[in-house]
């Protein structure tokens, strides 16, 4: 079971209120609001350019807002060092990203033990874990071989099992299926949703419309703003 630290359990797992995002000349959010509970999986759809990836990185707090208030686990993202930043990640969030980002020339296990760097675990710990999580991906057998030994979806599965191994409680994805094939998208997902399922929160940026359309959540950008918020079965809110 997740534990959500200091922001206690029922706490919302991301908050974001009046989220501004500006780089020169270019507001990529212009004050989004957006909360997301523990437990839930949302698609985050889009044109290009809309703000999809900076609000991922808002979330993930690998950026800081211009104006407004990002709070992840309970956290305020302001408050925070740079150093408790990455407290705070390594603790409680995965990210996944359409290029793998597996390092070449280690082996499936060492990458995904890395993935417990952070976490004060000695090596032998963290390639025991990196075991579990690679037998909870379906790559048990394959934590020997290097990323150039792995087809792409399995490259993929190795770098969910990554993200994973430190058991977070929130689990991004930037557009995890956007290099693969049909089916091995459909399997990365399947495990998404089996990861949903067994308690993760997940946000997932998508561009497919299948992916977004089985999520049970879409939060739809447009020009840096959320301008539909739809529940499966519940309409647009
Ligand atoms: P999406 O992920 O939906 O394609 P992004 O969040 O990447 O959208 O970008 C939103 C807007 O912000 C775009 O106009 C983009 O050009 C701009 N933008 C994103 N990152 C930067 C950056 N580092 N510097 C300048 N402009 C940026």
């Amino acid at each position: 079971m997740n534990t959500l630290g200091i922001g206690g359990r029922g706490a919302d797992i991301v908050e974001l209120a009046g989220v501004t995002r500006e780089y020169t000349g270019v507001a990529a959010l212009r004050g989004v609001d957006l909360v997301i509970a523990p437990g839930e999986m949302a698609a985050i759809v889009g044109p290009s350019g809309s703000g999809k990836s900076t609000l991922l990185h808002m979330i993930g707090t690998l950026d800081r807002p211009t104006a407004g208030s990002v709070k992840v686990a309970g956290h305020e993202v302001s408050g925070l060092s740079d150093r408790e930043l990455s407290a705070l990640r390594a603790r409680h969030i995965g990210f996944v990203f359409q290029q793998f980002h597996l390092a070449a020339g280690v082996s499936a296990l060492d990458n995904v033990a890395d993935g417990l760097l952070y976490s004060g675990a000695g090596l032998d710990e963290r390639r025991e874990r990196a075991r579990a999580a690679l037998e909870r991906v379906g790559l048990g057998k394959r934590a020997g071989h290097r990323p150039h030994e792995l087809s792409g979806g399995e490259q993929q599965r190795a770098a969910v099992a990554r993200a994973v191994v430190g058991e977070p409680d929130l689990l991004l994805a930037d557009e995890p299926t956007g290099n693969l094939d049909s089916n091995a998208g459909a399997e990365v997902l399947a495990l998404l949703d089996e990861l949903n399922r067994a308690g993760t929160t997940v946000a997932i940026i998508t561009h497919d419309l299948e992916v977004a359309g089985r999520a049970p959540r879409r939060v739809r950008m447009r020009d840096g703003l959320v301008v539909a918020d739809e529940r499966a079965g519940a309409g647009s809110r």
